[in-house]
C-alpha cells in the first residue's frame, strides 16, 4: 500500500475526549471514528487489525470443531418472548418496530436465535456434538459507553453456541472452548486469566471470564501469580481427547482466580503474600454452560440412543474483538505510539522514503516495495512528501513491527536502515540483505 493513495487520517493533537491510552492512540492513528455515542466506524488501518484479530479467533474456533455461520443483527421479539428474556433484558436492549408495528430488536446476543435454528433441523443425538458460531455486530445500549471501542454500544462479538446430549458431553464442549480461548488470546500477544465468574442474566452454573490485567480495566480481580507460568495448550491439541482437555482445564483452574463478584476473601487471604495478585482487568471473553435454560422453554430436543426425547444441554462462548483491539494496545505501547504484536499488525513492514522525489531514494524504495509485495509481506510504503521527522513519528505511532528507512546517504552506499519498533534496535545493511531478511 502506498501511503499517498491510502486513507489514514492521522491526528497531530491529542483528542480531548480520550481518557485512556488505547482510545487516544486509536483516534490518533486514524483507526476509528465515532459516529454517534458508542457507535464507531472502523477506518482502513483499524479494519486491518480487526480483521487479523477475527482471523485468529476464527482459526482457533475452527480448530476446536466449531462451525461458522452468520445470523442477522435484527431479531424478532417473538423468540425472546418464548425464552422469557424479552421482558427481563431491560434497557440495554434496543427495541425497534417495523412498518407493520411488529416488535423487533437489535440483537445483544443470540441464544434464542441459535436455539431456534437448532430445533428446526436437528432431531437426533447422532448430529451431536454441535457448536455453531458467528462473528457479528451486537447492540447493547450501555448506560456508560466509554473508552472508545472498549465499551461501545454497537460492537463485534464472536459468539459460539454448543449443543450436547448430556451434561458430561456439554462439559467437554465447554473445555474445548476454554482451551481454544487460551490459544486465541496467546496468539494475540495477550496473557488472559480464566476466572470463575458470575453467570449474570444469561444464567447457568459453570462460567469463566477471561481477563487481561490492565490498570485501566473496569473489573477488580484477584488471582494467584502462578498464571504467568502456565503453558498454553499446543497447536497439536486433540480436541476430541477428553482426558487431555480435562488436564488443561484442571491446571488452569487449579489456583485462585476470581472477579470481585465471585471473590472469596478468606480463600485469597490464605495465600502467601507473595503469591497474591490483586489488580484491575479487562474482560475479553466469557464462557457459560447453562444446561437446558433455553432448550426447555423453546423445546429444543433430540432423540437419544434410548429412543426417547431429551432436552439438549447448551453453552455459549463470547469474545469481544472490538474490545480486544484496544486491550492489545493497553498491553503494548510506549510514549511514541502502538507496538503491535506481529500477529495482528496492520502491516508487517513500513518503508520510509526520507527524501521522496530523489531519484536514488525512490528507486531503492520501489525496489524493496516490489520485492516485499511479491513475497506476500504486507507493506506500507510512505512515499508522501512529508518531512522525514513526520514520517518517523507516524511509523512509530501506527506501530508496524519493522521500519525500513531509506535516506539519501545510506542509499548512495547501496544501504538502508532497519528499525525494530518494539526494541528500537537499528541495523544498517545492504538493500539486498534487507530484502532477504524480511522475505
Ligand atoms: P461487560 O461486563 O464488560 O459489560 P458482559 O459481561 O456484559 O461485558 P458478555 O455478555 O459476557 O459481556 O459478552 C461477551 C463478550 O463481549 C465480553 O467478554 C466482551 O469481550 C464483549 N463485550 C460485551 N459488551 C461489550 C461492549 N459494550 N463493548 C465491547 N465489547 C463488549
Ligand atoms: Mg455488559
Ligand atoms: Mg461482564
Ligand atoms: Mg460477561
Amino acid at each position: 500500500m502506498r501511503l499517498s493513495r491510502y486513507f489514514m487520517p492521522i491526528l497531530k493533537e491529542n483528542p480531548k475526549e480520550a481518557e485512556i491510552v488505547s482510545h487516544r492512540l486509536m483516534l490518533r492513528a486514524g483507526m476509528i471514528r465515532q459516529q454517534s455515542q458508542g457507535i464507531y466506524s472502523w477506518l482502513p488501518l483499524g479494519k486491518r487489525v480487526l480483521d487479523k484479530v477475527n482471523g485468529i479467533i476464527r482459526q482457533e474456533q475452527n480448530r476446536a470443531g466449531a462451525i461458522e455461520l452468520s445470523m442477522p443483527t435484527l431479531q424478532s421479539a417473538e423468540l425472546w418472548q418464548e425464552s422469557g428474556r424479552y421482558d427481563d433484558y431491560g434497557k440495554e436492549m434496543l427495541r425497534i418496530k417495523d412498518r407493520q408495528e411488529r416488535p423487533m430488536l437489535y440483537g445483544p446476543t443470540n441464544e434464542e436465535m441459535i436455539t431456534d435454528i437448532f430445533r428446526s433441523s436437528v432431531k437426533s443425538y447422532k448430529n451431536l456434538p454441535l457448536n455453531l458460531y458467528h462473528i457479528q455486530l451486537k447492540f447493547r445500549d450501555e448506560i456508560r459507553p466509554r473508552f472508545g471501542t472498549m465499551r461501545s454500544r454497537e460492537f463485534v462479538m464472536k459468539d459460539a453456541y454448543s449443543f450436547d446430549l448430556t451434561k458430561e458431553d456439554a462439559e467437554h464442549s465447554y473445555r474445548k472452548m476454554f482451551t481454544a480461548y487460551l490459544r486465541t488470546f496467546s496468539r494475540l500477544g495477550l496473557r488472559a486469566i480464566p476466572m470463575r465468574a458470575d453467570t449474570g442474566p444469561i444464567g447457568g452454573d459453570l462460567s469463566h471470564e477471561f481477563i487481561i490485567l490492565a490498570d485501566t480495566g473496569e473489573s477488580e480481580v484477584f488471582s494467584h501469580r502462578d498464571f504467568v507460568n502456565f503453558d498454553i495448550p499446543a497447536e497439536t491439541t486433540d480436541f476430541d481427547d477428553v482426558a487431555a482437555l480435562q488436564a488443561v482445564f484442571d491446571q488452569w483452574t487449579s489456583v485462585y482466580a476470581a472477579t470481585s463478584e465471585m471473590h472469596d476473601e478468606a480463600a485469597f487471604d490464605a495465600l502467601p503474600e507473595g503469591e497474591r495478585l490483586s489488580a484491575r482487568g479487562i474482560e475479553v471473553g466469557h464462557i457459560f454452560y447453562f444446561g437446558t435454560k433455553y432448550s426447555e422453554p423453546m423445546g429444543a430436543k433430540v432423540q437419544g440412543p434410548d429412543g426417547k426425547e431429551h432436552l439438549v444441554h447448551m453453552g455459549s462462548y463470547g469474545i469481544g474483538p472490538t474490545r480486544l483491539v484496544p486491550a492489545i494496545i493497553e498491553a503494548s505501547h510506549d510514549e511514541n505510539g502502538i507496538i503491535w504484536p506481529a500477529s495482528v499488525a496492520p502491516f508487517d513492514a513500513v518503508i520510509i522514503n526520507m527524501k521522496a522525489g530523489d531519484a536514488a531514494c525512490d528507486a531503492a524504495c520501489e525496489r524493496i516495495y516490489a520485492a516485499l509485495s511479491k513475497a506476500g509481506i504486507d507493506t506500507l510504503y510512505d512515499d508522501t512528501d512529508d518531512r522525514a521527522g513526520t514520517k518517523f513519528a507516524t511509523a512509530d505511532l501506527i506501530g508496524v513491527p519493522t521500519q525500513i528507512i531509506a535516506g539519501p546517504r545510506a542509499v548512495a552506499a547501496g544501504e538502508v536502515e532497519l528499525k525494530d519498533r518494539k526494541t528500537g534496535a537499528r541495523e544498517t545493511m545492504t538493500i539486498e540483505a534487507a530484502i532477504n531478511k524480511l522475505t
